[in-house]
């Protein structure tokens, strides 16, 4: 069992960034209004995420490490509109079984907290714990016992480049969320989570940018979009700087990423890419999030549809501005 575990950890978990993702998706998906994350050397030597959500009750604590004990899909039918950012219960037990994991947690009304501590997929303690709502795990000497796997890490900058890439991405997946983010002691990334986008571009792009920006809004019957996008003369040399969220999770498209930048037209120089941040509100029966364990790519009915009113929203938006 702990083998299962560790070969979906090889799919799921392939490096420290992919576990700020998991243990922050698992925070979002929690309720939480506060998120911290706190890393040391870039994650090698620890990830710790602490939250302010639901909590996990006493008795479902040992369970939530089970391989496929997720609390959020309880049938085929849930499979076809996944709500949550979690849905496989893959994550938790794969951490924990190439890492040494603790976690303390409470729930709203309970008088008492849990703590378990896990190493290697072996439950090492579980004991009461200080209530405080909120959930707080922490993750040291990940790939302890997958020498291998530890070997393919990058250097500590590409690393703690990764992890800054996917939390500058949830945080303006979710910016009601107060995010912040302390690399060796050092605070890199704060949020208000006062559910303003543009505050969140500013912060994660510099305030200028956060100026240059042009809110945009277009909808039809099924979809609804929102978001910021830069003026023509703001650029970048790359498409990195494009985000798109369908409903609050963020995902990767080629062809709605190619939108945006269509509906721009001919105003971009060539290898110029604009800085956007779109999201998409839309039924979750248009969208199939399970095509890949790490969930980032997705496939959606309509794309046609939606690509053509993502880039004349753009377009309109853009041309009113030059007038
Ligand atoms: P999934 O997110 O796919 O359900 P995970 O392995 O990531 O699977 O988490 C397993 C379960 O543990 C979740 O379904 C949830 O019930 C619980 N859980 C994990 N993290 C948190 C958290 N931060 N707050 C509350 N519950 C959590
Ligand atoms: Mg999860």
């Amino acid at each position: 069992n702990v083998l299962a575990n560790q070969i979906a950890a090889g799919e799921v978990i392939e490096r420290p960034a992919s576990i700020v993702k998991e243990l922050v998706e698992n925070s979002l998906d929690a309720h939480s209004h506060r998120i911290d994350i706190i890393v040391e050397n870039a994650g090698l030597d620890s990830v710790r995420v602490i939250d302010d959500g639901d909590g996990i009750a006493k008795e479902d604590v040992a369970v939530a490490f089970r391989r496929h004990a997720t609390s959020k899909i309880s049938s085929q039918h849930d499979l076809f509109k996944v709500q949550t950012m979690g849905f496989r219960g893959e994550a938790l037990p794969s951490i924990a079984s190439v890492a040494d994991v603790t976690l303390t947690t409470a729930q709203a009304e309970q008088n008492e907290g849990t703590m378990i501590h896990i190493r290697g997929g072996k439950t090492l303690v579980t004991k009461p714990a200080p209530a405080r709502q909120g959930t707080d795990i922490k993750v040291t000497d990940l790939f302890f016992n997958t020498p291998a796997r530890l070997k393919y890490l990058k250097s500590p900058q590409t690393e703690l480049a990764r992890i800054t890439d996917i939390v500058n991405r949830l945080a303006l997946a979710n910016p009601a969320v107060a995010f912040s983010f302390t690399h060796n002691g050092r605070e890199l990334f704060r949020s208000a989570g006062n559910d303003n986008l543009q505050q969140v571009v500013a912060a994660i792009y510099g305030v200028k940018a956060g100026r240059k920006m042009l809110a945009i809004q277009g909808e039809d019957n099924d979809f609804r979009i929102n978001g910021y996008v830069s003026l023509p003369e703001l650029t970048r040399a790359s498409r990195q700087y494009i985000t798109i969220t369908i409903n609050h999770r963020y995902i990767r498209n080629f062809e709605l990423t190619k939108a945006i930048i269509q509906g721009y037209e001919s105003k971009l120089m060539v290898g110029r890419y604009p800085l956007a941040v779109v999201n998409i509100d839309l039924d979750p029966v248009l969208v199939d999030v399970n095509v890949h364990p790490a969930k980032r790519e997705v496939r959606l009915s309509k794309e046609q549809q939606l690509t053509h009113l993502l880039s004349q929203t753009i377009r309109k938006r853009i041309s009113v501005e030059n007038l």
